[in-house]
């Protein structure tokens, strides 16, 4: 950390569906989860105290797990204590605010700041803003407007999204933006103020992701150590473009007579099990119809210990996505190593940079998407220094240690200039004067 603070400071991080105790990898649980889990375990070494608030979904989970040293995750009931998709949390969120306010009222030690997770969240960081005047942060890690964009009528969530993020931005004392894209896109498509707004992307973990050597990893696997390997890994949803890929194996086997194998890790399940992940059906539908089916593995989700295997043993990583708020992904893959082959959209086409720690292409194309794997996997010195380049573009970049040195930084600036505003308001009123502009936005300027 750069800046050393005396005082512990306690801070309540809302995740409303993402809590960092789920396993990641199946439709609901990915990179929030991880940021979030990521995020408060760095901020809580470096001193602060972190609780963190998510709706209670399990029963057999305790109100309260003390999960690490200075972080608590505390489960919060709204609506059923059993699972409930997002699409259909919005509603619980007043509940929330309910049980959330209480919990705080009787801590011993009050709260200084909140950074909430996603807009519901945002939205129990407003309502509680508004009673107990604690103010907060927040990161939206997708957008409704984007989402509605590329997902149309198969975007479930309730059309109140989009009024509620207006709300929470107009509210927010600062708002971290992932990437330029994100900032771009809160700025154009909500007109949020760009003096709240503070680019902090997400990072990896050295100590979970780091390069093995390739016949090491492949032979953990049980994959054969000869032979281009091509990975693709993340959640199971349409939205990624894992049938881009299939597509582009297809157009390599065609048009370059290439013959690759393609790992794709993630799912519901540790086994693919189709009828647990429908998408897993679809896809292997279409690797029949693209020629292709015995290149491709579908493994199913894997734990966080084993992914350095995956990354380590494959080529290349590919990622497709239609659209991307940040992408940890890519991350990982360049932190073991591997040069990675994205889509030229959101946090992806900041964090590969083209040419020189992989290749970016259009989302949807997989003839483009081809194009560039036959370059690489045709040439495996170019290969090789990408795969350098991008481990050093990572490790000089991305690390959760730095972002939450960021993230630290910006707290601090909220922290001072809240302070400031207390103290000059209350001047104010001691000296018989009206207040000049409210502590908000005083805590803006
Ligand atoms: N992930 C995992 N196991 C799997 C598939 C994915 O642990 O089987 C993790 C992956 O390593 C990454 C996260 O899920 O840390 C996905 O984050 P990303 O930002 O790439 O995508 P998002 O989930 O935010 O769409």
């Amino acid at each position: 950390m750069r800046r050393h603070y005396i005082t512990k400071q306690k801070v309540a991080v809302i995740s409303e569906h993402a809590s960092p105790l789920t396993v990641v990898g199946g439709v609901e649980a990915g990179g929030q989860n991880i940021a979030v889990a990521e995020l408060t375990q760095h901020l809580a070494r470096s001193g602060y105290q972190v609780d963190v608030f998510t709706r209670w979904d399990d029963p057999d989970q305790p109100e309260i797990v003390h999960w690490q040293s200075g972080v608590r995750v505390i489960h919060v009931k709204a609506g059923p204590v059993s699972y409930v998709i997002k699409e259909e949390m919005l509603p619980m969120m007043d509940e929330f605010t309910k049980h959330l306010t209480w919990f705080m009222q009787n801590e011993e030690e009050p709260y200084q700041l909140i950074h909430a997770h996603f807009f519901m969240s945002g939205l129990v960081a407003a309502n509680i803003k508004r009673i107990l005047g604690i103010p907060f942060v927040v990161t939206f890690h997708a957008l409704g407007e984007v989402r509605r964009q590329y997902q149309g009528s198969c975007d479930r969530f309730p059309k109140e999204r989009l009024l509620v993020e207006q709300r929470v931005m107009a509210e927010a004392d600062r708002i971290i933006a992932l990437c330029p894209q994100d900032r771009d896109d809160l700025l154009t498509l909500y007109g949020a103020d760009p003096q709240k707004l503070t680019i902090i992307g997400n990072g990896f973990n050295p100590d979970e992701f780091f390069p093995l050597p390739p016949d090491t990893a492949r032979t953990q696997l049980d994959i054969p150590t000869t032979g281009p390997v091509i990975l693709q890994l993340g959640r199971m949803v349409p939205r990624k473009g894992v049938d881009t890929v299939i597509s582009a194996l297809g157009v390599l086997k065609r048009d370059y007579k290439l013959s690759a194998r393609l790992l794709v890790v993630g799912g519901e399940s540790a086994d693919p099990d189709s009828s647990k992940t429908p998408e897993i059906a679809r896809l292997q539908q279409l690797a029949m119809t693209e020629g292709v089916a015995d290149q491709v593995t579908f493994t199913g989700r894997r734990g966080r210990d084993s992914l350095r295997y995956y990354y380590s043993a494959a080529d290349v990583f590919v990622i497709t996505p239609w659209y991307e708020p940040f992408g940890i992904t890519p991350l990982e893959a360049m932190a073991c190593g591997t040069p990675v082959i994205g889509s030229n959209v959101g946090g992806i086409k900041h964090t590969v940079r083209d040419q020189k720690t992989g290749f970016l292409v259009p989302p949807r194309q997989p003839k483009a998407l081809a194009e560039r794997l036959s370059v690489l996997l045709t040439n495996p010195d170019l290969m090789h220094r990408m795969g350098q380049r991008a481990l050093r573009h990572v490790q000089q970049h991305y690390t959760w240690h730095q972002v939450a040195c960021q993230t630290a930084d910006l707290y601090q600036d909220v922290l001072s200039n809240s302070h400031l505003a207390t103290r000059l308001r209350e001047e104010r009123q001691q000296h018989g004067l009206p207040a000049l502009v409210s502590s908000n936005k005083l805590a803006l300027r």
